[in-house]
């Protein structure tokens, strides 16, 4: 899941546009990063194991550059590993986005051809057949084709050759491409944030499409299979935001949770009509399944939920990478619904390409302008929640169960009793960041945090999925492991784990359900365990209590903030890196 980028163009300051561009997309892969510039029919290389934020450029002045942020899959973190890789006769160089599944079988015949490999990757491979196709032929842009029909798996690659030549082929992984009319230059890119203040227009390369520059002439597309040209949808470039600073936050991570206020405020903008029109599919169809992977895969699950307690919708939320072995059971009488930060997410494109073929109705909600989810979708949600930067997702998780919410009430036909309960949402989450009190409460829980081993987070109906979450962000900040389990089942189970010193978090609501969360909470307590309760009211039986505001209906939403601060504050306490936090990226492009 890495970056790819580059520049065509009159600027000779080319290698470092494209650095610029890759330090936009760093958060999908931070272990590498590599730069190729061509000049005076030469391709001059900089690459190497590490961050980018640190890379100063030694390269000459270019015109043309390919760049890469690499997140290894195969082949550790090394100098040699890092794209861009050169051919032999250093006369292209490949960058690569993806697993190229059948590598090993190609790798072997390659060397029983006698090509030499210098490199673990298997883009190292995509590389040298380009090479056996070229040794009939010249030309790059025929070799290119042939070799990359030979790949299986999700990759896009883009090659850049001594003479200037660009050709970029997507099959799976992101690739969209941006132009300034006006200066006459064009981006590629894996996302149209990394360029979005510098082009005018900007289009989704789709799969199986080739884009080919020629020295001084203009970009072509077509299609690999047919060779037919292919027509680019130019759409203007608008993504309010753009702009990424840190505005004075010390981190992207505590600066997207402070703009949770604004991100649901967003969510209820969406025209009224649109939430109309979807609620009125889902009461038509027969199921519901919601998918997402990692947080927006508990994002999906909370939808579900919510479609099911607000609407008595029969909905069902799957994972990812395992929605697959739902296919047999899917119709066209069912719809499928996708929330989605970056709108790539390679396993869920997968199951979507797959439904799709069955004329299944896919909606969306997506915060990444100009996404592959995005275009196959039937009923199109965006959240404009601007950029997120930070690996861990908080605002828009927020955006993402805000919105289903609204959803659900909607097809309950509650749609101006969820527009208020968000706007206060809205309002009483701003009080509750800017609450000194509560941040200094949370700040000496991340103390006690930052020194356990193992945590246990409770939680119930609506809030056994925001226990999950704060699972999730315990884990990706602190890289402490915990475990959220649903208060009701402990006793089955997790309570032989119960003993002095475990420290367990408990989100308590105020309805009916409160006494059996409670009930949880003095089990394991009566064995030792430190007790924290998340409610809007204390216990005695809490050890330590992190208050938040009363919000009725939307509480489950709000109940994740502190568990995000709290995740940030253990992070920072550790001294992690907060925004990147070690092996994992933001947008998972590849499976
Ligand atoms: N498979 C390639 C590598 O390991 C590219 C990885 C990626 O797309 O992140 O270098």
């Amino acid at each position: 899941m890495c970056g790819i980028f580059a520049y065509i163009g009159s600027n000779s300051n080319a290698p470092n546009l494209v650095l610029s561009g890759l330090k936009r997309l760093e958060y999908r892969g931070y272990d590498s990063w590599g730069i190729a510039g061509q000049a005076n029919n030469k391709i001059f290389v900089q690459k190497r194991a590490g961050k980018i934020s640190d890379a100063k450029l030694f390269l000459p002045a270019c015109n043309t550059a390919v760049g890469h942020t690499r997140w290894a899959t195969h082949g550790k973190v090394s100098n040699i590993n890092a794209h861009p890789h050169f051919s032999t006769d250093k006369s292209f160089v490949v960058v690569h986005n993806g697993i190229v599944e059948n590598y090993l079988p190609l790798k072997k015949s390659l060397i029983n051809k006698g090509f030499k490999f210098v490199s673990e990757t298997d883009t190292e491979v995509i590389v040298r057949l380009v090479e056996s196709y070229r040794r009939n032929s010249n030309a790059l842009l025929d070799a290119a084709k042939k070799a990359f029909l030979k790949l299986s798996g999700r990759n896009t690659i883009i090659l850049l050759a001594k003479n200037g030549d660009v050709i970029a082929i997507r099959n799976g992984s992101p690739l969209v491409v941006g132009i300034n009319k006006s200066s006459n230059e064009v981006f590629f890119s894996s996302d149209t944030l990394s360029f979005a203040d510098k082009v005018e227009l900007c289009a989704v390369v789709q799969n199986g499409e080739i884009l080919s520059y020629q020295n001084g002439s203009k970009i072509v597309a077509f299609n690999i299979l047919t060779g037919r040209e292919a027509s680019l949808e130019w759409l203007p470039l608008n993504f309010a935001g753009a702009d990424v600073g840190l505005e004075g936050f010390p981190h992207y991570m505590i600066k997207e949770i402070k703009e949770i206020p604004f991100v649901v405020k967003q969510i209820t903008k969406i025209n009224k009509k649109d939430y109309l029109y979807l609620a009125k599919q889902i009461k038509k169809a027969q199921t519901v399944y919601t998918v997402g992977s990692g947080t927006t895969g508990i994002a999906a699950a909370q939808i579900a939920f919510y479609l099911r307690a607000f609407a008595n919708i029969n909905a069902i939320s799957l994972v990812g990478a395992d929605a697959n072995e739902y296919l047999p059971l899917i119709t066209q009488k069912d719809l499928v619904i996708v929330p989605s930060q970056s709108g790539e997410t390679a396993d869920v494109l997968e199951f979507l390409e797959k439904v799709k073929k069955s004329k299944v109705k896919i909606a969306s909600l997506v915060n990444m302008p100009g996404s592959m989810i995005t275009r196959l979708s039937d009923f199109k949600f965006m959240n404009d929640a601007g950029p997120e930067i930070c690996v861990m997702s908080t605002k828009v998780f927020v955006s993402q169960i805000s919105w289903g919410y609204l959803v659900a009430k909607t097809v309950s036909g509650k749609y101006s009793e969820g527009m208020k309960n968000l706007n206060t949402l809205s309002q009483v989450s701003g009080k509750y960041l800017s609450n000194k009190k509560i941040s200094a409460t949370i700040r000496s829980l991340a103390k006690v945090v930052s020194k356990k081993a193992d945590i246990f987070l409770l939680g119930k109906a609506d809030n056994f999925q925001i226990a999950k979450e704060a699972m999730v962000k315990i884990i990706e900040g602190s890289y402490i492991h915990a475990h959220a389990i649903p208060s009701g089942d402990l006793k089955h189970y997790a309570i032989t784990l119960m003993e002095k010193g475990m420290l367990v978090i408990a989100i308590v609501p105020q309805d009916s359900l409160k006494s059996d969360v409670l009930n949880a909470v003095d089990e394991v307590r009566a064995r030792g365990a430190c007790t924290v309760g998340v409610s809007t009211q204390s216990y005695e039986g809490f050890d330590h209590f992190l208050p938040v505001p009363d919000c009725g209906e939307v509480n489950s939403i709000i109940n994740i903030v502190p568990f995000q601060l709290l995740a940030y504050y253990t992070a920072v306490k550790l001294g992690n890196n907060v925004d990147r936090p070690r092996n994992i990226a933001k947008s998972v492009t590849v499976k």
